[in-house]
């Protein structure tokens, strides 16, 4: 068949999607410097492609700048159409970055890092989704014979990232009905959360063609575990060096780790609506999920909200290399742009104000009494979408690290998407986010 290849130019929205139009390959040096039109009202399309009430009605035009660095072009070798794709900036028509662009959002949060601490961020995305499949009696978690049934799937997903430039780490069958767990290596700066986003595409691209059905949903059954986006992270200066650690700091923080931890976890309740952004991610940051549901930092515990991750090595420069912390909130509802941008900032907030080390949490807090969690310095995170963005309307300084129209954009999006889904059964509403995660 005759076919003119297209390329998608593509913003990682404020729902999570991978949105934008496609233009013919042939102009692709033409589009990075025109751009694809695009308007504002679309940063109001939730996730069920309802549009919220928006502050731009009809009016307004932007542009989806193409980023050459980020272009995907992988061809699955089994006749069908290759995949083309590239990651954009969305400016104004004068060429400034839109005030609700994701990526630009956490450009600004990157160059803040570097300002105020003068180094880079490393970081690596942990992706669980779901492959739908008919009804088992469980005896799948981590089996060999559930990884078997999903081998040609991995191996396809694992080659596809690897074409993409993606450095695959692992993949496994996850401890939930059906849930698989895909890492790949650290990145610097915006490079990890385009990834993140680039591979979320290109597993479902996959599944279409093994006619699988899978779901990047935070939690497709209450009664089950959900599914999460872990986020490894680890800072190096400006000639490389690792300095994460410290083998004189608490649990081996060093003092730029310290305080970016006390600032994710002091405003964590703030920007839980940027990481954790859809109805039904509030079930799965419940006790005994191994999610989050405290502020809290852990070591090498996966209760937390936080956790200091486990090293392998011995010997000081190894332990200094594997060095990082996890952060355990996020789910794949969110733009991994956002949600990095709105940790980062936090992180930044806690470095500039020179927060203390927070104590590591023991125990289960979910079984202490009001007054004991008080006492722990640690606070339950809030419990529903509409708490959290209460939570991030009131907090000046919160709002304070995006742009202007930015808050007022995202809570008109988001409460929208709570009213869309309110009058559902619950079963419908699960399988309603796992429809279109
Ligand atoms: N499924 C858990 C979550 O929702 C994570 C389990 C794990 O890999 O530690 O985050
Ligand atoms: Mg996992």
């Amino acid at each position: 068949m005759v076919r003119d290849p297209l390329i998608f130019a593509a913003t990682s929205d404020l729902a999570g999607k991978m949105r934008g139009k496609a233009f013919p390959s042939r102009k692709l040096e033409k589009r990075i410097k025109s751009g694809v039109g695009w308007v504002p009202t679309n940063g109001l399309i939730t996730c069920f492609d309802t549009i919220a009430p928006s502050p731009f009605g009809s009016l307004g035009d932007l542009a989806l700048m193409p980023d050459p660095e980020t272009l995907i072009q992988v061809d699955f070798e089994d006749g069908s159409a290759p995949e083309r794709f590239v990651l954009c900036d969305i400016t104004t028509t004068k060429g400034a970055p839109w005030s609700c662009c994701t990526r630009s959002m956490l450009k600004t949060a990157i160059a803040r890092l570097k300002a105020c601490a003068g180094v880079t961020l490393n970081t690596a995305f942990e992706h669980e989704f779901q492959i739908k499949q008919g009804p088992r009696a469980g005896g799948t978690a981590f089996t060999l014979e559930s990884f078997a049934a999903q081998r040609a799937f991995g191996e396809t997903l694992m080659e596809v990232l690897g074409r993409a430039g993606l450095h695959t780490d692992s993949y496994l069958k996850e401890y939930g009905a059906d849930q698989f767990e895909v890492t790949v290596e650290p990145q610097q700066g915006v490079v990890a959360a385009d990834q993140a986003a680039i591979l979320r595409s290109l597993t479902h691209m996959t599944a279409r063609r093994f006619e699988q059905a899978i779901t990047f949903s935070p939690i497709t059954d209450p009664a089950g575990v959900g599914n999460g986006v872990h986020i490894h992270m680890s800072f190096t200066n400006a000639a490389g060096a690792p300095i994460t650690y410290d083998p004189a700091g608490p649990c081996g923080m060093s003092h730029t780790t310290q305080c970016f931890i006390a600032g994710v976890l002091k405003y964590l309740p703030q920007i839980l609506c940027l990481l954790a952004p859809s109805v039904i991610s509030y079930t799965r940051l419940t006790p005994h999920r191994w999610s989050a549901a405290f502020n809290n930092l852990g070591f090498q515990d996966r209760e937390t909200a936080v956790r200091i991750c486990p090293v392998t090595a011995t010997d000081p420069i190894g332990i200094a290399q594997q060095f990082n912390f996890e952060i355990r909130s996020l789910d794949a509802a969110s733009s991994p742009h956002l949600a990095l941008a709105a940790l980062v900032h936090a992180g930044c907030q806690g470095i500039e104000d020179n927060l203390d080390a927070p104590a590591i949490s023991e125990g289960d807090l979910s079984e202490l009494s009001p007054k004991a969690l008080a006492d722990s310095g640690y606070v339950r995170l809030p419990e529903s979408l509409k708490i959290a963005l209460d939570a991030f309307e009131a907090d000046k300084v919160v709002r304070g690290w995006f742009p202007d129209t930015f808050s007022q954009v995202y809570l008109a999006h988001k409460r929208a998407e709570i009213t869309y889904v309110e009058g559902m059964t619950d079963s419908d509403r699960y399988d309603a986010y796992a429809g279109v995660y």
